[in-house]
């Protein structure tokens, strides 16, 4: 089975200037299809073919394991990009605010999370087993599919997803980041159980 490139529904320049199209640009179509890329390769004469790639991060190991938790790590942070300011929904805010205390308290906690991660990784909201939001900070491909979790919403702070832009100032991406997530996605995600909407 080959597994085929994301399409965006915005334009390459469109998250100017908190993300540029030149990152836009490497990160999906040099990581991502890299990622993509080794997948169809590693995958290719082995049972891991017949899999979607959910179903490979929750089995495989190794570097097919880094490769297809990397490439659906990527697909679920690209689509919950948004050109627009989204206002978060009402019911994602009383959630965050349940949990976190605020919306301010939990963009707090994300950012200590996404800046202070050392080297690379992803830092994720999740919901956990028992429906309760986790915020996950997570090194290299780490998924919180493996972890039984759903995840909501993540950074990738891998050096590749800002360098080109914020150089080592993670602290700016992060802060930028913030504004181009679609919080209704991130509500629609929480509402749904099928992974299978989220992309
Ligand atoms: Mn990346």
């Amino acid at each position: 089975m080959k597994r085929s490139m994301l399409e965006l529904n915005f334009a390459p320049d469109a998250l100017t200037p908190r993300m540029s199209a030149q990152t836009l640009s490497f990160h999906l179509g040099k990581h991502l299809q890299t990622y993509l890329d080794n997948v169809n390769r590693m995958a290719e004469g082995t049972p891991y073919d017949e899999m979607t790639l959910k179903e490979i991060v929750m089995k495989a190991d190794g570097a097919l394991y880094n490769n297809a938790a990397q490439a659906w790590n990527h697909i679920i942070f690209f689509k919950q990009l948004s050109p627009q300011v989204v206002t978060m929904p009402r019911l994602l805010t009383q959630a965050i605010a349940a949990r976190f205390g605020s919306v301010e308290a939990f963009r707090e906690a994300f950012t200590h999370a996404a800046v202070s991660l050392f080297g690379s990784g992803w830092v994720w909201l999740a919901l956990d087993a028992i429906n309760q939001l986790q915020l996950l900070p997570m090194s290299n491909a780490g998924n919180p599919i493996r972890e039984g979790m759903r995840p909501l919403m993540c950074i990738d702070v891998w050096e590749h997803a800002y360098y080109l832009d914020y150089q080592n100032r993670r602290a700016d991406y992060v802060n930028n980041f913030w504004y181009l997530i679609d919080w209704d996605k991130v509500e629609h995600r929480r509402q749904s159980v099928d992974y299978t909407l989220y992309y």
